[in-house]
């Protein structure tokens, strides 16, 4: 995706609605207006919302409210018009087809944000930011996107990078003058600020564990054997019926996942299938994907049958599990071959009886879920792996630097400490690469 400033278009609400809004961006965005529009755009006020219809030849296609924005006062910083139409979708396709016929082609995903970044309207954190706060789901989530938006992390960022420049500043001035015999100087000077950087780069990188949570949700696994109830808990839980329920074992073949929120917070249900040696391929993909699931899981929810009591299986399966588990004995509605305490004691986790049927044992379940909660500072949470990627590469520069120092190497600290440096800039967009800024841009929906 190059930059050009050729007149983009994209519809910027989702399909279905009362009213549909199209953005149209670039340096021929108020003529393509005016070419479609009754009105005379030329003389419309900025930022004014106009009635008017919009025409395709002399055939009317669609009454409509239309607004134009003057460069560089607009999101993109480049001209800009909306036209705010019914929400159908013959009259939608109508209009796009008529801005095509002037000559403006849909934008790519994400082309609305990155002209908006190129325009230096916004650092490349935000930008970010915008996507995340496009899919975030939960409060908690759309909080720190929120956050990150208002520059949060930019200007956190920022302040690491001026002491790194500082850093740099005072070792150029030790190579230059080496006869000076300063390093001794130079190094009491330079490594604090090269430490209080690699703990607040430290710092921030630690805050992706509860930032990823925020964005994707706190992830539960239901596993067990085949056939003690995980799909009809799964459906018992999410409270819909989601997961197919079927009494012969293993038939739920791939992992299904949904969402629910607790507590502000996203949880991502996962319903494995049966983990067990299949005989079937299908089945052992299925096996195979079951216990990577359970792996990345947040925790995982262990089911038995307490009808058929603990088998070898049940106790095999228990020690795969790694992490956080709790145990849920089912189909307590049934005669049971096992007490909660004989559960407890050969499962090691805490169980819950439960009955996928009736819905018992749902609140208890429910309790036995807790996301880590979050402080609603106004510190910035990073949400993206991206991110945190960077941060790490950054600390890891500066841990080099350090070391460099030891070997009294001021070159290599230099290097060090510029690599540390860019890096950090491509969280802030400063010193980012083409190929990076294509790569965030394209994540983005169309008409953002
Ligand atoms: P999965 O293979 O572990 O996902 O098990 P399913 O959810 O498909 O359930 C297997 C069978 O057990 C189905 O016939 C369910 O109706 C039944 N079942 C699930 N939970 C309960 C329960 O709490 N009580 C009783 N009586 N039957 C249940």
């Amino acid at each position: 995706m190059n930059y050009d400033n050729d007149t983009i278009y994209a519809p910027s609400t989702p399909s279905g609605g009362a009213v549909s809004v199209i953005r149209i961006s670039g340096e021929g965005a108020h003529e393509v207006l005016g070419a479609v529009f009754s009105r005379d755009v030329k003389h419309m006020a900025h930022a004014a919302l106009m009635h008017g219809t919009v025409r395709s030849g002399a055939h009317k296609v669609d009454d409509v409210m239309a607004v134009k924005f003057s460069a560089p006062n607009s999101f993109t910083g480049e001209h800009m018009a909306e036209i705010h139409g019914h929400g159908g979708r013959v009259t939608m396709s109508g209009i796009l087809a008529a801005l095509a016929d002037e000559g403006a082609r849909l934008a790519e995903p994400g082309e609305f944000t990155k002209r908006a970044f190129l325009n230096g309207k916004m650092d490349l954190s935000a930008a970010g930011a915008v996507m995340e706060l496009i899919e975030a789901h939960s409060t908690a989530g759309a909080g720190a996107a929120l956050r990150q938006l208002s520059g949060g992390l930019f200007d956190k960022i920022t302040a690491v990078q001026s002491k790194l420049t500082d850093a740099l500043a005072i070792i150029e001035a030790g190579i230059e003058y080496p006869e000076d015999d300063i390093e001794a100087d130079i190094k009491r000077d330079a490594v604090p600020l090269i430490e209080a950087a690699k703990t607040e780069i430290g710092r921030i990188e630690g805050t992706f564990a509860s930032g990823r949570m925020l964005s994707e949700g706190y992830t539960v696994a239901i596993a067990g054997r085949p056939n003690v109830g995980k799909s009809s808990l799964f459906n018992m839980l999410l409270d819909k019926d989601r997961a197919i329920v079927t009494s012969a074992p293993g038939t739920t073949r791939d992992s299904v996942d949904d969402t629910i929120i607790l507590g502000g917070v996203l949880v991502r249900l996962v319903d494995t299938a049966g983990i067990r040696r299949g005989r079937d391929e299908a089945e052992q993909i299925g096996i195979a994907r079951a216990k990577t699931e359970a792996q990345r899981a947040d925790m995982t929810l262990f089911v038995i049958d307490g009808s058929q009591g603990i088998t070898e299986k049940d106790i095999a399966l228990r020690q795969s599990l790694e992490g956080e588990v709790a145990v849920v004995v089912n189909k307590s509605d049934l005669p049971q071959k096992v007490t909660l305490e004989k559960a407890e004691e050969t499962l090691l986790a805490q169980p819950i009886a439960a009955c996928a049927i009736s819905g018992r044992g749902r609140d208890e379940i429910l309790a036995h879920i807790h996301p880590p909660e979050f402080s609603e500072s106004d510190d910035v949470v990073i949400t993206n792996e991206r991110h945190a990627r960077i941060l790490k590469k950054a600390k890891q520069s500066l841990e080099a630097a350090i070391q460099a120092f030891d070997m009294v190497d001021l070159n290599c600290v230099t290097i060090d400490l510029k690599d540390a440096w860019d890096a950090l800039g491509e969280i802030t967009g400063v010193t980012v690469t083409e190929a990076i800024i294509d790569q965030i841009f394209e994540k983005f929906c169309l008409g953002k």
